[in-house]
């Protein structure tokens, strides 16, 4: 887990770099972008966030992060880091 975590970290920082991956034409919705979904599930893993079914719905969001994706200077697959951090709270 703890790569995951430090993916997260870095990314919810992150002034959204791979953006323009995302097509102008695509709905920009900033609780999509890759930074933000990575900022609530970092939230959901150190507990500040309960694990409903908001935040299931907001963490599932991740077209936009998997467009971005390969636009990530610093190559961080922020989609898997969120399923990782996902999971492992839906496991218990
Ligand atoms: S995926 Fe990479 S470029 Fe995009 S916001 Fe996260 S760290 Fe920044």
């Amino acid at each position: 887990m703890a790569e995951p975590i430090a993916a997260l970290r870095f990314c919810a920082w992150c002034p959204n770099l791979c953006r323009s991956a995302w097509p102008e034409s695509g709905a920009q919705r900033e609780a999509a972008t890759p930074s933000a979904l990575s900022a609530l599930a970092l939230m959901l893993a150190e507990k500040r966030v309960r694990p409903d079914a908001s935040v299931s719905a907001a963490l599932g969001d991740t077209a936009m992060a998997e467009a971005c994706r390969p636009a990530c200077p610093y190559g961080y697959d922020i989609p898997a880091a969120v399923a990782a951090v996902a999971g492992a709270d839906h496991a218990g």
